[in-house]
C-alpha cells in the first residue's frame, strides 16, 4: 500500500501570488453533495468552517443539493444568507451522487477542490492533512479508509470485495478503500471537467487523469443522522459503472466461456464415443441433454446481458443529454475555462 500511496515524489508547492483580478478567488473549494441531509447540513457547515478557519486559507463551501425531498435546500439558502462563502447548486431532481460531485467540480473556483460527503462520515478534520500534502506538491490526495464505523457487515464486506475486484479487472490503478473524499489540485479538476461522459465513476476518473497522487489514512465515521442513500441497487449500478468505464473484461468473458465450453465439449465427445463403443447405457436419457442445453443457455444469456450493459451505456453517451439540470444557483458564477481563472 505504501508503494501506491507514495507512488511519486512531489516537488514542494510554493503558494503563487494570485493576479489582482483573482484576489476574490478562494484557495480551497469544498464540494459536498447533499441528498436529504436536512438534520446534518448545519452541523456539517460548522465542522467544515471550523477546520478551514484554523487553516487560515480563503475558501468557499459549495453544497450541491441533489434533488432532496426534505428541507436541505432551505437550510442551504439560510446558510448562504448567513455566510456568502457558502454557495449552492440545486438539481431539478435526483441525478445521483456522482453527478452532484461533477456539478460541484464544474462550478468550484478554488485552486484546490475537496470533495467530501455531507453526512459527516468523512471527518472534515482530515482536510487539514490533505492540504499539507497538497502544499508538498501532490495534485491528488485521496483519503483511504482505515476503518469504517457504524456500517453493516454487509456494506463493509461488499465494499472491500468491490474495491479489490475493480482494481484487478481495470487498467487504472484505483487505490483500494478510497471513496470520493479527496483533494484535487486545479490541474486535476480542469482535466476532470473535460470528461463529459454520462456514466461517471469519479474516483476512477480522478486517478485516470494522472498527475502526482498520494493518500492519507482516516477512519470513516458513523452518519451524523439518517440512513445511507446507497441501497444495494445503487451500489451495484455504481460498481457496474466503475467496471464498464475502465475495463473490457466482461465483454471478453464470452470468449473465455466459449473456450471453456468447447473444451468441456471435447471431453464429452470422447467420453460419449468410448461409452458407445463399450455399449454402455450410461448416456441414455434426457438429463444429459437438458443439463447441457440449460448450461449453455445460461452462459449465452449472461454474455448477452454483459453486451447489453455496454450497449445501454453507449446509447446513453450518444444521446448527449446534459449531465444535470440546475433549478437554483446561490452565489456561483457560470463555469469559465480555468486558464482564465487562476495564474499558475
Ligand atoms: N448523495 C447524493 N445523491 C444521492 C445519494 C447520496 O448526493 O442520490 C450524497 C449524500 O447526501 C452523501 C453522499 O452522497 O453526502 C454519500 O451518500 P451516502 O451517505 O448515502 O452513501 P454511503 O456513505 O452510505 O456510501
Ligand atoms: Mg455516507
Amino acid at each position: 500500500m505504501q508503494e501506491t500511496v507514495e507512488r511519486m515524489q512531489a516537488e514542494p508547492r510554493s503558494a503563487p501570488a494570485q493576479r489582482a483580478t483573482d484576489m476574490d478567488l478562494p484557495t480551497l473549494s469544498i464540494v459536498a453533495p447533499v441528498y436529504n441531509e436536512g438534520p446534518t447540513v448545519m452541523v456539517f457547515y460548522q465542522r467544515v468552517a471550523a477546520v478551514l478557519e484554523q487553516l487560515g486559507e480563503s475558501y468557499e463551501i459549495l453544497l450541491v443539493n441533489d434533488g432532496s425531498r426534505d428541507n436541505s435546500q432551505q437550510i442551504i439558502r439560510e446558510l448562504h444568507a448567513l455566510d456568502p462563502r457558502v454557495k449552492g447548486l440545486s438539481f431539478s431532481k435526483n441525478f445521483g451522487h456522482q453527478l452532484a460531485i461533477t456539478a460541484g467540480a464544474d462550478f468550484a473556483r478554488g485552486r484546490a477542490v475537496v470533495v467530501i460527503d455531507s453526512d459527516l462520515q468523512d471527518p472534515p478534520e482530515v482536510i487539514a492533512e490533505m492540504v499539507v500534502k497538497w502544499r508538498e506538491g501532490y495534485d491528488l490526495v485521496y483519503a483511504v479508509r482505515r476503518a469504517r464505523a457504524g456500517e453493516t457487515w454487509f456494506k463493509k464486506t461488499t465494499a472491500k470485495f468491490f474495491y479489490r475486484l475493480i482494481r484487478s479487472v481495470t487498467n487504472v490503478d484505483i487505490p483500494v478503500d478510497t471513496g470520493d473524499f479527496r483533494l484535487m489540485d486545479r490541474k486535476v479538476v480542469d482535466a476532470l471537467n473535460q470528461i463529459r461522459e454520462q456514466h461517471r465513476f469519479m474516483r476512477g476518473l480522478s486517478v485516470w487523469v494522472g498527475f502526482k497522487q498520494t493518500g492519507v489514512y482516516y477512519e470513516r465515521q458513523e452518519r451524523h443522522a439518517g440512513t445511507s442513500n446507497y441501497p444495494l441497487n445503487k451500489m451495484i449500478r455504481l460498481a457496474l459503472t466503475g467496471i464498464t468505464s475502465f475495463s473490457y473484461l466482461p465483454l471478453q468473458l464470452a470468449t473465455y466461456f466459449g473456450f471453456m465450453v468447447s473444451g468441456l465439449n471435447l471431453i464429452f465427445i470422447v467420453t460419449a464415443i468410448i461409452l458407445r463403443l463399450s455399449r454402455s447405457q450410461a448416456l441414455i436419457g434426457q438429463a444429459t441433454t437438458l443439463v447441457s442445453v440449460l448450461f449453455l443457455g445460461g452462459i449465452q444469456l449472461i454474455c448477452l446481458g454483459l453486451i447489453g450493459e455496454y450497449l445501454g451505456r453507449i446509447y446513453d453517451e450518444v444521446k448527449h443529454r446534459p449531465l444535470y439540470i440546475l433549478s437554483e444557483k446561490l452565489g456561483v458564477d457560470e463555469p469559465v475555462p480555468s486558464a482564465r481563472m487562476h495564474e499558475r
